[in-house]
């Protein structure tokens, strides 16, 4: 008797099995409908055979097949597979975190109809000036008088939801569904006429690329900020679109901007999707199913994107690629540019990584020849190299945080009509409310952090667990009512700006200021709108926006970054002041980067600012090698939690014990801890941690997979939630 092996979206590491009907064909990939419990659920066949672990007559049978083909393409099937192993993740959720949620909830995989915003006959019979007063409306039909858009591309164009309904009811413009024919983009793909010509450096990152005759190479694309990094993706898109192939590009999560978008779009003709937070479930259901049926030409999205089948796919493209967006930081933690490698590697494509700081993973692997390096070293066009100055803070008297050199340099950039860019990475108005009186903190007492003072919605909110209260105006310690904020956040430095610039205009762009929809778009396009201005950001701020106006960038407060328990924060700040300060001049103009500190003499400043983030990057890669940390060795972080601060280390202790006693466990297995999590109280639970660490990947790997088999048998298994980080960034 046939036997299905069906994954379920459950927390546990098994397939479930049922007997297949006589009638019913089934494949591994297809999904199915079986009963599970009292319930009804959506599962897929992960693989066919006439064996099960329980007596077959016991088996419930498989209700219904809902596909006839499989889903997922074979080269996403095996990343799959491959990777609930690596990560030791239950196969079901990975299967079903792949999948459009349409998909998951059982759905056919069909293209539903598309809705359009065209305008209606008197729409183009009307004359955009009549709409003067109502500019959003204009720019609409506008926009519409050039044809017709598609609803998720709307957000894209800045076209105004409620302009287009504020003209639907005057019968300028309506929505139409439409059934969507394949375009076969293939045929009629032409090379741009009118693009760059790219500088030597360029055409030979092009050239290696291209004529490494479409097989899997990983190359390592590094290149300073503004040294054309974006045109060598796009010609070597170019290339593979000319053969009829597919393109796959990953962007940070806060690189999807209008401006990149449009870049691809307005390069080639042929289609190209993209995946970003305003899409419904139908329209991501739509592009993945275009992607898979080969009518999308390029994909371009956020780390989940990486799950997109295709139907040939020529090339992989990761953007920033050390950027920690693409690491998944809740459930199933994979590292999409990790799994991006392996599925170029599969599928023997090309990828191309991209980034002006490289992770130290990514120059280990070129260190060991797995990847390959192109390097852009001048910015391109005529844009010149940033000059960089320290400002030490010691007994300077401070205003709003800025030095009296630090204003003076800023008055004289916003007086030649450029932009300056005031970087700070404490979002608030301050990160901590004291008593004057007795030292009492404002603290969250569910995460023992204390509160940031949010000054314009009037309330302290803990950055940790997000709870808020108000803001207190008697201490509850001694009663006074001498509250002071310590400290300064982005929206203080907004308030106290004002006073010293007072006919300058002020863009604070941070997570509370965009957390709107459409939000940062506007404060982008004030931005690019040109004409001086200053620019006060968190570290959204430091990622792929060109700003041509921007001469001075300026750094207020870096100290705390410098001083981290985490071996990692070294390279994350040398990768964020790189970064930063690429800002500075990228068109031309002359740029300048000032950094505020305490210490001007730290030998991470000392090195960064006199020779650079490649010299930063060796040195550190060196020292790691020295004590055998990552990239050197592996890294598994078991985390457990618990809500008396005593459960967990005794479930981690029992954990150390069987992962010791497992017979892959050797001399060079090193076990650390349990020991408090780094941040050791979030939301009322108690954190704790054991870290893994090996030389050998393959063989940690043999480690953990010997001792999770056993895990649930652990008396503290059931008592605390745990989880597991193959390869951690964090912690
Ligand atoms: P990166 O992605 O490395 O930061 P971009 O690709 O965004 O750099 O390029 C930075 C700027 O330089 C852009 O305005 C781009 O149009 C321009 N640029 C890139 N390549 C060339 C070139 N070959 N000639 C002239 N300008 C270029
Ligand atoms: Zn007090
Ligand atoms: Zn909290």
């Amino acid at each position: 008797m046939p036997v299905a092996h069906v994954a379920l979206p459950v927390p546990l590491n098994r397939t479930f099995d049922y007997a297949i009907p006589e009638n019913m064909v089934l494949v591994a990939g297809c999904r199915v409908t079986v009963p599970f419990g009292t319930q009804k659920r959506t599962g897929i066949v992960v693989s066919i055979d006439d064996t099960s672990e329980l007596p077959l007559a016991d088996l419930k049978t498989v209700q219904e097949a809902l596909d006839s083909t499989p889903l997922y393409s074979a080269s996403l099937w095996r990343l799959l597979l491959w990777a609930a192993n690596y990560y030791h993740h239950p196969i079901g959720e990975v299967l079903f975190h792949a999948l459009p949620i349409p998909l998951r909830q059982g759905k056919p995989a069909l293209l539903s109809p598309q809705s359009y915003w065209f305008a209606t006959e008197q729409g183009m019979a009307t004359d955009l000036n009549g709409l003067k007063r109502a500019p959003k409306q204009q720019q609409a039909l506008a926009a519409l008088h050039q044809g017709p858009v598609l609803r998720q591309q709307t957000t894209e164009l800045d076209l105004n939801d409620s302009a287009l309904q504020s003209l639907r009811r005057k019968g300028l413009c309506d929505i139409r569904q439409e059934e969507q024919a394949s375009s076969p983009w293939q045929n009629m793909f032409t090379l741009a006429q009118d693009r760059l010509r790219l500088n030597t450096e360029q055409a030979m990152a092009v050239g290696a690329i291209h004529g490494d005759d479409d097989h899997f190479t990983a190359w390592l694309l590094a290149g300073i900020t503004g040294s054309g990094k974006t045109e060598v993706y796009l010609s070597v898109l170019e290339n593979v679109l000319a053969r009829g192939k597919q393109a796959l590009v990953l962007v940070p999560e806060i690189g999807l901007t209008p401006q990149t978008i449009a870049r691809f779009r307005e390069r080639f003709k042929a289609p190209v999707d993209v995946l970003h937070s305003g899409l419904n479930d139908s329209e991501r259901l739509a592009t993945w199913i275009k992607a898979s049926r080969g009518d999308t030409a390029i994909v371009i999205g956020t780390r989940s994107a990486l799950f997109t089948p295709f139907r040939n796919l020529g090339v992989i493209v990761i953007d920033e690629e050390h950027d920690s967006s693409y690491k998944q930081q809740e459930g199933w933690r994979y590292h999409a540019r990790d799994l991006a490698v392996w599925r170029a590697h599969s599928e023997d494509i090309p990828i191309v990584l991209g980034s002006a700081t490289p992770s130290l993973e990514t120059l280990y692997n070129v260190q060991q020849r797995k990847y390959r390096q192109l390097k852009l070293t001048r910015r391109a066009g005529n844009a010149r190299p940033a000059m960089q100055h320290v400002l030490d803070l010691k007994g300077q008297s401070l205003q709003a945080g800025l030095s009296p050199a630090l204003i003076n340099r800023m008055r004289q950039h916003l007086e030649a009509d450029n932009q300056v860019i005031l970087f700070l990475n404490r979002r608030g108005y301050a990160p901590a409310l004291l008593c004057h009186d007795c030292g009492w903190i404002a603290e969250c007492q569910r995460c023992d952090h204390y509160y940031t003072i949010h000054q314009r919605q009037r309330h302290l909110r803990c950055h940790h667990c997000d709870s808020q209260r108000p803001i207190p105006h008697q201490c509850p310690g001694c009663g006074s009512t001498h509250l002071v904020p310590v400290g300064t956040g982005t929206e203080q430095l907004e308030e106290s700006l004002a006073p010293f610039f007072p006919s300058v205009p002020v863009s604070r762009i941070d997570r509370d200021t965009t957390s709107r929809k459409g939000a940062l778009e506007k404060h982008l396009e004030a931005v690019h709108r040109g004409g001086k201005r200053i620019l006060i950001g968190t570290q959204m701020l430091a990622k792929g926006h060109h700003f041509p106006d921007v001469t001075l960038v300026a750094l207020l407060d870096v100290d705390g970054a410098l001083f981290s328990a985490d071996f990692r924060a070294a390279e994350r700040f040398a990768q964020l002041y790189t970064q930063v300060s690429g800002r500075a001049g990228r068109a031309g103009k002359q740029g300048e980067v000032i950094l505020q500190t305490h210490h001007p003499e730290h030998p991470l400043l000392q090195i960064l600012l006199a020779k650079g983030y490649d010299a930063f990057a060796s040195q550190a890669l060196a020292e790691r090698q020295k004590v055998m940390l990552p990239p050197w060795s592996s890294h598994v972080l078991i985390r457990a939690e618990d809500h008396n601060n005593q459960l967990a280390p005794v479930f981690l202790q029992q954990l150390r014990n069987l992962l010791q006693a497992s017979p892959a466990a050797d001399q060079q297995l090193w076990l650390l801890g349990p020991v408090p999590a780094l941040q050791p109280k979030r939301g009322g639970r108690f954190r704790w941690q054991l870290l893994l660490q090996h030389p050998s990947r393959a063989r940690l790997q043999q480690v953990l997979a010997t001792a999770l088999v056993l895990v649930n048998t652990l008396p503290g298994a059931k008592k605390v939630k745990w989880m597991l980080d193959v390869d951690p960034i964090e912690g």
